[in-house]
């Protein structure tokens, strides 16, 4: 792993355990899934089948009720074995069905059926999406029919962006995505921006991936829309809403235009959008980079929904040492979990089996005040007080210190010598910071 920090913040983050840029390849069907009824930031769905029901490939088996929650479909045809109470990765409780894998497929194996959108208002092409169960498929993963409807309902300039920002090896899923299904990402993109009346777009792309932004921007002009490419750095963070929006006034200014709201969409989201609304396909599976040093084969897989990620580990040949952390998400912004069971979700992007030598010792030491933090935290804060202060409880003094600034990229933690959970206490101080 290599790091280096920058004097105006943010690293050059490298991670040579994170799966080589190569194609996806298809994850073996897992004989149980563990199927959470929340799997973002919002509210729950409520199941609609019971124990013992036989689940298509592809029906809703959880229904979204109130705002924030997202239909839940099921990902492999099979019986519900049971309802569990499941602890997320995000350590929230969530209701989740077992389902044994058993049956005929209505979607895996089939030629897929294209549906024209074109004569859809925008209203249909929205409830098409959320009944498709379609959210952003990374954190918070808010639902894309409620983003939408907002932007609809602002009625202001908005402008849809496809983020194809790679500063972090960790995000090789979304790469292969913008790859493997570069024209599918393009009419999503068209498609969210009839869906929420916009008519501006633009793609926000790695300078190492500027050939990859400008085939997207020509498949987006086949549907009439132009777009802007914009190239950001390569160092991390420059995905973060914060880094982006900076990235994207600038061009704005050097380029005498104005975009307006700025929203912004993964390429795996545009992507479900696409499967959801052209296909017929509802979210049943998603890219995720499996590796880290513990792992014998790094890959990007196809999984589905609610596969372990003991699984998904397997299928990359296991480990080739015991891990010392399991990390859902990037090592830099994930949750370490301890448990193989845990289930592929619709926001898991990437799963990381480290050893000690790649988290360079696990114990904690006193700060030795080398100033690190400060160097590469690109908001300007001072970590190493704002942890103090999180320690001892002073939530008010940190909030006036800039806690809520903190976007949780995790630099400071990543360069901290002493180990110090940093963004986690920073994360703690904000959440307080807000209450108090
Ligand atoms: S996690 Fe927060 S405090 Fe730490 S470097 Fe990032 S923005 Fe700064
Ligand atoms: S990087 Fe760690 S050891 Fe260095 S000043 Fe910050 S908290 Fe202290």
């Amino acid at each position: 792993m290599k790091i280096y920090g920058f004097v105006r913040g943010g690293l050059d983050y490298d991670d040579d355990s994170a799966p080589a840029r190569s194609r996806s390849s298809i994850a073996f069907l897992p004989a149980l899934s563990v199927i959470p009824m929340i799997q973002h930031e919002g509210a729950a769905a409520r199941p609609v089948v019971a124990i013992g029901d036989y689940v298509e490939e592809g029906m809703v088996i959880g229904r979204a009720e109130s705002k924030g929650a997202a239909n839940v479909h099921a990902p492999v045809p099979g019986r519900v074995l049971r309802s569990v109470l499941w602890r997320m990765s995000d350590g929230r409780t969530s209701e989740a069905l077992v389902v044994r894998l058993g049956g005929g497929f209505a979607k895996l194996g089939k030629r897929k059926e294209l549906f024209s959108w074109n004569g859809l208002a925008p209203s249909d092409l929205q409830r098409l999406i959320a009944e498709r169960g379609v959210t952003q498929l990374e954190n918070p993963g808010r639902p894309v029919a409620e983003i939408v409807a907002a932007v609809r309902a602002a009625a202001r300039k908005t402008t849809v962006v496809a983020t194809l920002v790679f500063d972090d090896p960790w995000l090789v899923a979304d790469w292969a995505v913008s790859e493997e299904r570069t024209d599918d990402i393009a009419e999503g993109l068209a498609i969210v921006i009839k869906a929420a009346g916009s008519a501006v777009a633009a793609v926000a792309v790695s300078a190492r991936d500027r050939q990859l932004g400008a085939r997207l921007v020509s498949s987006i002009e086949r549907f009439g829309i132009s777009a802007h490419l914009v190239t950001v750095r390569d160092r991390y963070p420059q995905r973060n809403s914060r880094e982006l929006d900076y990235s994207l006034r600038l061009f704005e200014k050097k380029n005498g235009i104005e975009f307006g709201a700025i929203v912004p969409f993964s390429p795996s989201t545009l992507a479900a959008v696409y499967d959801a609304v052209r296909a017929n396909v509802p979210l049943l599976e998603r890219y995720v980079a499996v590796g880290g040093s513990a792992v014998k084969r790094p890959a990007v897989l196809r999984l589905r929904i609610g596969a372990r990620i003991g699984d998904a580990i397997a299928e990359c040949g296991g480990f080739l040492e015991e891990p010392r952390r399991i990390v859902v998400g990037s090592p830099l912004t994930g949750s370490a979990v301890s448990d193989l069971d845990v289930p592929v979700t619709k926001t898991t992007f990437a799963v990381a089996a480290l050893t000690d030598c790649q988290i360079r010792g696990s114990v904690v030491r006193a700060c030795i005040n080398c100033g690190s933090c400060r160097r590469v935290c690109p908001v300007g804060l001072d970590p190493e007080r704002l942890h103090k202060l999180a320690l001892l409880g002073l939530y008010e003094q940190a909030k006036s210190d800039g806690a809520l600034s903190c976007h949780g990229c995790g630099c400071c933690a990543t360069v901290c010598p002493s180990r110090l959970p940093l963004r986690a206490t920073i994360a703690l101080c904000a959440a307080n910071g807000r209450r108090a």
